[in-house]
């Protein structure tokens, strides 16, 4: 019997074959969802399906302003808007 926390239903499962010929039940690790850009809600570039574990170890967004906050498009658009603003006052 697997130890209750791999009991649940929502753990990924793969039948592996052993060198022995058996098929046994191998327990995937769960993957945290990419982040997401705080406008438009579209997946940010740049970051992987993390475990826990991964992500512990640490990961750099990309080193712009907003970087791991903002997509490239919508942070183009926002500094666009930003000049437009100040020009045109
Ligand atoms: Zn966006």
């Amino acid at each position: 019997m697997p130890r209750p926390a791999l009991r649940s239903r929502t753990v990924k499962r793969k039948i592996v074959r052993t060198p022995g010929g058996r098929h046994v039940v191998h327990v995937l690790p769960k993957k945290h969802d990419v982040p997401k850009c705080a406008v438009c809600g579209s997946p940010l570039n740049g970051f992987p399906k993390m475990t826990i574990k991964e992500e512990r170890k640490g990961h750099r967004p990309p080193s712009r302003v907003f970087g791991g906050y903002l997509c490239s498009r919508c942070l183009r658009m926002g500094l666009k808007e930003a000049v437009r603003l100040q020009f045109s006052a």
